[in-house]
């Protein structure tokens, strides 16, 4: 016999169904007793999303099997709201912000580094080499590509709403709240090392005319020995995340369970 329960998805995670199965109670049919956690993933929603699921206006675990009948009210991350009563799905965050990119990425992957941020990425990774490092290395995955993150090894991972770079940027930075962290000139743009202060001297043979004579400041990269300045790249960087920051000011404190 062929059973029924109900979904409700709330805020964001309704940006993985289709358009008319939106802020909706949507119908479910299923055979046996699957797990709450292979449904919501079945209708398209990965879990990595999900931080509180009610059936019946109990919260679960993932585990839970599905019966007949279930009202199944599912939410995304709620940063500022006090739900702490109730069982969390999310695993806590990671200390770190550290981040590992699929191929689709290479924009923002260079918009973090520009900001401080670790992050890997390299343009032929595929999936399970991007799980495997995730893993090992205690990474948030950002993807474009859902699927990754409905893989089960996957603790740690957004999806990225936006096609545009400039967008993705400010969504990552909003969604993991790392306003206060930014930190430009920390991190090399072209192969993730660390920057560090160097010498006019150290680094002088590699300098264009113009640079040598205008600047006496430099950071070099440990890793791949490329040469900064803060020349007008650095201000508008600077710039950018000063504009970011204005915005997470502005920005509404607490998103409430509808
Ligand atoms: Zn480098």
């Amino acid at each position: 016999m062929p059973k029924t329960a109900e979904f409700r998805f709330y805020e964001e995670l309704n940006d993985f169904l289709p358009v008319d199965k939106r802020k909706s109670w949507l119908l479910y049919d299923f055979m046996g007793k699957p797990t709450v956690k292979d449904a919501v993933e079945s209708i398209g929603v990965p879990h990595t999303e999900i931080d509180l699921i009610l059936v019946n206006s109990k919260s679960v675990t993932f585990s839970y099997h599905l019966k007949d009948g279930d009202k199944v009210s599912v939410y995304p991350v709620f940063e500022s709201l006090d739900i702490s009563n109730v069982t969390h799905l999310r695993e806590k965050p990671l200390r770190k912000p550290k981040y590992i990119l699929d191929v689709q990425l290479g924009k923002l992957a260079k918009y973090l580094r520009m900001l401080g941020f670790d992050t890997l990425f390299e343009n032929n990774y595929d999936d399970s080499e991007i799980v495997k490092i995730a893993k090992a290395e205690k990474r948030t995955i950002l993807t474009r590509d859902v699927s990754i993150l409905k893989i089960k090894a996957v603790t740690h991972g957004y999806w990225i709403r936006s096609q545009k770079p400039t967008e993705q940027i400010t969504e990552v930075i909003t969604r993991f709240d790392l306003y206060s962290n930014i930190k430009p000139l920390s991190r090399c743009i072209a192969c993730n090392g660390i920057i560090n202060k160097t010498t006019k001297e150290s680094v002088i043979h590699k300098l264009q005319p113009k640079t040598k004579r205008y600047y006496n400041e430099f950071y070099q990269c440990k890793s791949c020995k490329k040469v900064y300045w803060k020349g007008s790249h650095y201000y508008k960087i600077k710039s950018f995340a000063a504009q970011l920051r204005k915005r997470s000011s502005q920005k509404l404190t607490g998103t409430g369970i509808k």
